[in-house]
């Protein structure tokens, strides 16, 4: 399987203006195929084909108006032919409805005000990582690199990666044979909450480090700042680099928490099983889902990849499982809890449930593992406030599920 090692970058300004140069021939070279496949469609030509595109480029890098597409590497403007290529068939199947997942959207033209520029450079583009740690990239230069951890072996590929911030970020794909952790505990349930950031069926609670909801309150005032700053002034625009960064920053904190509480839970679980992320964002407010299913997603695709690389299994409740209805002792369905209801007796068995534990009890036995229900019962009455819910809630919060 392939995995992703990212890399901060430290380029130098004659670095910086390289890749503005590489950024700007990959965007234009994607725009001139994309330009060329809508006017077919509209002159109800034929689709041009991969072959035909690679082709027009090698005769525009003769064309002398054009020449200054040779001072950069071709590995990565052939690259840059080949994501639009997979953009495209993304797309037809998902409008045949072949590709599961989402809808795609349509390629669209790239821009020099894009978020995010990219390029790519494989293994025939001679990259390589230096005995002095400096990164050697064709047509670019020796770039420093903040090494965070050793590539564990040679990378097939390296996407470089100007993100909003304008930060540099190299990221490595390795090819990884899947290796085996010691056996450990049967299986646990995980229910991604709002009161806490997961509940797990032997009823831990995890919540997110303080620092990182302080900062995501923090980035939520700012972004309202930023909205109220009139647009196209120098204030909104000094604004939106210092979002940017915050931005920046919440994420990288929010994805270092992620990867430490993923890698436990693997390490800890011989199988472990979540709700589908669409299944339950069924009936939340628009503003918690955009909140928190941001952080969720990541978080679960971590936890899926990492049980495939260490043998362990991931299960997702996919169909509409009512977690937080049903009783996990007796499995009766006791109806639909406002989110302030915290614990709750069931009417059939009359045990008192913790709201959380209970979900991801119901969790783990919906993805059929065998986990004890013992954590979920609580002390009749026992329903403490929850000091986190107060900043993560939007205040119109009326949800039940
Ligand atoms: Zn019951």
């Amino acid at each position: 399987m392939q995995l992703r090692y990212n890399y901060r970058l430290d380029p130098q300004p004659r670095h910086r203006i390289a890749f503005g140069k590489a950024f700007g021939c990959a965007r234009f070279v994607v725009n001139d195929a994309l330009a060329a496949r809508e006017a077919a469609h509209r002159a109800g030509l034929p689709y041009v084909t991969d072959t035909e595109l690679s082709a027009r480029l090698t005769a525009s890098k003769h064309d002398p108006a054009r020449g200054w597409l040779n001072d950069v590497s071709a590995v990565v403007l052939q690259q840059a032919l080949a994501d639009l290529n997979t953009a495209y068939r993304n797309f037809f199947a998902s409008l045949k409805g072949g590709r599961a997942g989402p809808k795609m959207a349509k390629p669209r033209l790239r821009s020099r005000k894009d978020h995010r520029q990219a390029i790519r450079f494989t293994a025939n583009a001679r990259f390589k990582v230096l005995g002095n740690g400096k990164l050697r990239l064709p047509k670019i230069g020796d770039v420093p690199v903040r090494w965070s951890r050793p590539l564990p072996s040679q990378p097939s590929s390296v996407t470089i990666v100007k993100d909003s911030a304008g930060r540099y970020f190299a990221s490595f794909v390795i090819e990884t044979e899947p290796s085996t952790l010691p056996q450990a505990a049967p299986a646990v349930g995980i229910d991604l909450g709002l009161s806490h950031f997961a509940v797990l069926s032997d009823g831990r609670k995890i919540a997110a480090p303080q620092f990182l909801r302080r900062a995501e309150r923090n980035l939520k005032r700012r972004q309202r700042g930023l909205s109220r700053k009139q647009k196209g002034s120098r204030n909104r625009d000094k604004a939106r680099v210092k979002v940017a960064r915050a931005y920046a920053r919440v994420a990288d904190a929010r994805r270092d928490f992620h990867h430490q509480l993923s890698t436990r839970l693997i390490r800890e679980n011989q199988a472990v099983a979540v709700e589908d992320l669409a299944v339950k964002a069924l009936g939340r407010t628009r503003v918690a889902k955009s909140v928190h299913d941001a952080g969720w997603s990541g978080f679960v695709a971590m936890l899926e990849y990492k049980a495939r690389l260490y043998g362990r299994h991931f299960h997702r409740i996919g169909r509409f499982t009512p977690t937080s209805q049903t009783c996990c002792l007796c499995g009766v369905k006791d109806g639909p809890k406002p989110l302030h209801v915290r614990a709750w007796q069931c009417r059939a068995c009359g045990a008192w449930l913790d709201r959380d534990i209970n979900a991801a009890v119901n969790v783990a036995k919906a993805a059929g593992l065998a986990v004890t229900a013992c954590g979920a019962q609580v002390r009749p009455g026992f329903a403490p406030a929850q000091r986190g819910e107060a900043g993560t809630h939007p205040k119109s919060h009326r949800e039940t599920a």
